[in-house]
């Protein structure tokens, strides 16, 4: 599916960056612009692979290019200010070949965090093509703020777009790593699952397995309806026969390598579906699902897809869980995409909605306590009025 992917804050932009050069190197055609937003000058200047004339700073006059620290209030209202400034390169995509938007930002920070919301409810007032979000939240480890931010962003983001995809970086995390180099694996493994997603949705009809190849209208219905999603990712490798051919062991619709390849793949989607999701969650809590089975054509199995897809369809209790495939060549694995949409039951989200109402009622607190503190000042006043 063609996308126009707009990178907020310095995640976003990374992330926007690496799925460019995915989308270059594996020929996936699903990105149709690529913008990067932030009020940091330093941030901008680490991208490399969205054009410079797409590298939007905002916020000069308020914060003069050092970006707004982790204050998301101030994300969003230098957003709004300089909304007409990111419009203008907005204007330049072009949008007659477009499916959809796709917002990118990691929620816990500032400039993404604050901004990307406003974003989306700017488009959404704009455009009639999909809105949805690629939202990161924050390791548990990083602190208060980004999970008071991320708990925040997540409410207003969430109901702004039309979906929002979510990674969630506290499952990703690998001990003993520098952040940097986590980062740095945490993108690609972003962009290999939703890109590999997007890049299903772009493949042309002429292959031989055409009648089944994912269609980006596939990818659209199962994120209509809004909500959260999630999504799994497994490989596994295809064996190779004595002279080396895959086709030996895969091609044939009967005997012992057909069933082996029927299994193959239908354990692969339930890898996809029970293994490592970008955002954990029960996938019984799924309101739709796609099933996405890639590798080269001749291993791409039939009765081992369908399998897999009934096995999801009971798994989620789904009537609408969708399926089709991604042809490639060059490569020697079968793989299966699984995406989860509308899933609701998240424990990390639980865990951020009571921190955003735990924070709700501090600040209620602390009002009240002040408004408390100004009366009891006035009432002090009153009689040390009386007193003079
Ligand atoms: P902003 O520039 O103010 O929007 O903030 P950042 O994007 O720097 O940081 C926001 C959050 O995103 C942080 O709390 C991190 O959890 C996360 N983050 C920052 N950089 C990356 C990155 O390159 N990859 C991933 N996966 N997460 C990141």
């Amino acid at each position: 599916m063609k996308l126009a992917l707009i990178g907020y804050g310095q995640a976003g932009g990374k992330i926007v960056d690496e799925f460019v050069r995915y989308d270059e190197e594996v020929g996936g055609g699903f990105v149709n612009a690529a913008i990067a937003v932030n009020t940091a000058t330093a941030d901008l200047r680490g991208i490399e692979h969205v054009d410079e004339d797409d590298r939007v700073l905002i916020g000069q006059s308020r914060v003069k290019g050092h970006g707004v620290g982790a204050d998301n209030d101030l994300g969003a209202a230098v957003t709004e200010a300089d909304i007409d400034e990111i419009q203008a390169a907005i204007d330049r995509v072009p949008v007659h070949d477009l499916d959809a938007f796709l917002i990118v930002a990691g929620l816990g920070g500032g400039t993404g965090s604050g901004g990307a919301p406003v974003l989306a409810t700017h488009l959404k007032r704009l455009y009639t093509e999909p809105v949805y979000g690629l939202g990161v939240l924050p390791g548990t480890d990083e602190g208060g703020i980004y999970t008071l931010n991320a708990a925040r962003s997540f409410q207003t983001f969430v109901r702004e777009v039309d979906n929002l995809l979510v990674f969630d970086n506290d499952a990703w995390r690998r001990t003993g790593e520098s952040v940097g180099a986590g980062f740095d694996r945490t993108n690609r493994e972003i962009v290999e699952r939703f890109g590999l997603l997007f890049a299903a949705g772009e493949v042309d009809d002429t292959g031989a397995v055409a009648e089944s190849v994912v269609d980006s209208s596939e990818i659209i219905n199962t994120l209509s309806g809004g909500g959260v999603s999630s999504i799994g990712y497994a490989t596994e490798a295809v064996d190779r026969g004595d002279d080396g051919l895959l086709s030996r062991l895969t091609r044939s619709d009967d005997g012992d390598h057909a069933i082996s390849s029927t299994n193959r793949m239908a354990s692969v989607i339930r890898k996809a579906t029970l293994g490592r999701l970008t955002l954990p969650c029960e996938p019984s809590s799924a309101d739709r699902a796609l099933v996405v089975a890639s590798g080269p054509p001749a291993a791409l199995n039939r009765k081992g897809i369908e399998r897999g897809r009934s096995w999801l369809e009971e798994e989620t209790g789904s009537m609408e869980v969708r399926g089709g495939d991604y042809p490639r060549l060059g490569t020697d694995r079968v793989g299966s995409i699984v995406l989860l949409s509308g899933v609701t039951d998240v424990p990390r989200i639980e865990q951020l909605q009571e921190v955003a109402v735990e924070a709700k009622h501090t600040t209620a607190t602390i009002e009240a306590n002040s408004q408390d503190g100004f009366e009891t000042l006035v009432d002090t006043g009153g009689e040390l009025d009386a007193l003079f």
